[in-house]
C-alpha cells in the first residue's frame, strides 16, 4: 500500500498549501491520502478538504501555544501506520524542524524544498537555484515541497475527523514567551507580494510600502539588506535565507537583484521592478521594469 501523510500547516493554513500538497502526494503514486491536522485548545479542526484525502487524524493540544517539533514527531509517531508512510509537507519554518527530527527517528532521509516529481526522483534547486539536483531515496519518503511549484485544482468535500489518542507527557522543550497574532497577508501563499530593499532608505518609508501592500491586498517581502537595517522584521525577508515564494505578481522596490535575493521570488508569475539605476541585475529578470523613484511611484499608486 502506498499511502501519504500530508501534515497540515498548523496555523494559516490556505486551501491552495493543502491542494499543492495532494498534488505531489498523488504524484508518488498514493494509493490513499491522508492529513494530519494538529491544533490547540482554541483552534478547530478543518470541516472539509480536497477529496482525494480520505482520512483526518486530529489531535488537540491541551495548550495554547502551537506544538514543538517534539510534540509534533510524538504525535505524528503515535499514528499506527507511520512507519511505511510517505510525508508531505509544505517547505516551511515547521517543515525545517520535524522532518529531520521524524527522519533522524525512523530512519529515513527527508528530501526538502522538491519543486518537480518524476515517478519517484525528486528535483530541488540548491546553490540558491542555481542548479537543480535530482534526488531519489528508498521509500518511503519525507518530503517538504515548494507549494507554488505544486498547484492544481483540488475540489473539497466534507471530512470527518479521526481524533487521535491522547499521549501522556507530551514533550514541551519550548516555552512561548508570547505569541502575537499577525494581521497580515501570509507572504509564502499570498498572490500578490510587494518587497522593499535598500532603496527605501528608511523604516519610516518602509511603513509606507507596508501601508500600500495593505491597501492592494499584497503581503510584504524584503531584501535581507533591509532587514539588516532594521526597516523591517525578519520574517519578511525573501530569499536564500529567507522564504522562498512564488506570488503570481512579485513587484521589487529599490532591490538591486542579488542572486541570494533571486533565490526567493526568481519563479513569481511576473516580476516587476522599480530602480532608479537601470543597470540594477533584477530588471534582467522582469517582465515589466521601472527606471525611476520608487517614491513617485508608490504616491501613484496610493493615489489610485
Ligand atoms: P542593494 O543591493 O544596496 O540595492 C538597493 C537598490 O535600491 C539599488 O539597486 C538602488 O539603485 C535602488 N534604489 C535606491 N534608492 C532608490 C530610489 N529612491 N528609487 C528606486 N530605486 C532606488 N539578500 C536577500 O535579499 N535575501 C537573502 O535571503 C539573502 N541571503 C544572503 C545569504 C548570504 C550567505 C549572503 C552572503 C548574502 C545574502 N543576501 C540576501 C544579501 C544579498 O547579497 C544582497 O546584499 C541584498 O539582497 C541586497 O539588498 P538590496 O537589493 O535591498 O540592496
Amino acid at each position: 500500500m502506498n499511502r501519504t501523510l500530508l501534515i497540515l500547516p498548523y496555523c494559516s493554513m490556505k486551501p491552495n498549501h493543502v491542494c499543492a500538497q495532494v498534488n505531489a502526494a498523488l504524484q508518488i503514486s498514493s494509493d490513499e491520502v491522508h492529513a494530519l491536522w494538529i491544533g490547540r485548545t482554541s483552534d478547530a479542526p478543518p470541516l472539509s478538504l480536497p477529496n482525494a484525502i480520505s482520512k483526518l487524524y486530529t489531535y488537540h493540544l491541551d495548550q495554547e501555544t502551537l506544538p514543538t517539533a517534539q510534540q509534533a514527531t510524538q504525535i505524528i509517531n503515535s499514528i499506527p501506520e507511520i512507519k511505511n508512510t510517505h510525508i508531505v509537507m509544505q517547505s516551511s519554518t515547521q517543515s525545517k524542524e520535524l522532518l529531520p527530527r521524524m527522519g533522524a527517528l525512523n530512519d529515513i532521509m527527508p528530501i526538502t524544498d522538491v519543486i518537480a516529481i518524476n515517478q519517484h526522483v525528486f528535483s530541488r534547486p540548491i546553490f540558491a537555484g542555481n542548479i537543480i539536483e535530482k534526488v531519489t531515496a528508498p521509500s518511503p519518503f519525507y518530503l517538504s515541497i515548494r507549494s507554488g511549484q505544486f498547484k492544481g485544482q483540488c475540489t473539497d468535500q466534507p471530512i470527518e475527523s479521526q481524533p487521535l489518542p491522547q499521549i501522556d507527557n507530551l514533550k514541551q522543550s519550548t516555552a512561548m514567551i508570547k505569541s502575537v497574532q499577525i494581521e497580515e497577508q501570509d507572504l509564502s501563499s499570498a498572490p500578490l507580494v510587494m518587497s522593499g530593499g535598500r532603496g527605501l532608505g528608511s523604516e519610516e518609508n518602509f511603513k509606507k510600502l507596508a501601508n500600500l501592500a495593505r491597501s492592494y491586498g499584497a503581503a510584504l517581502g524584503a531584501s535581507r539588506v533591509a532587514v539588516d537595517l532594521g526597516y523591517i522584521s525578519n520574517d519578511h525577508q525573501v530569499g536564500q535565507t529567507g522564504k522562498i515564494i512564488s506570488p503570481d505578481v512579485y513587484i521589487a522596490f529599490g532591490i538591486s537583484g542579488a542572486v541570494q535575493h533571486l533565490a526567493g521570488m526568481k519563479d513569481s508569475g511576473k516580476i516587476v521592478v522599480i530602480n532608479k539605476d537601470p543597470s540594477a541585475p533584477l530588471f534582467e529578470q522582469c517582465d515589466l521594469g521601472y527606471t525611476g523613484d520608487l517614491f513617485d511611484v508608490i504616491a501613484r499608486l496610493e493615489s489610485k
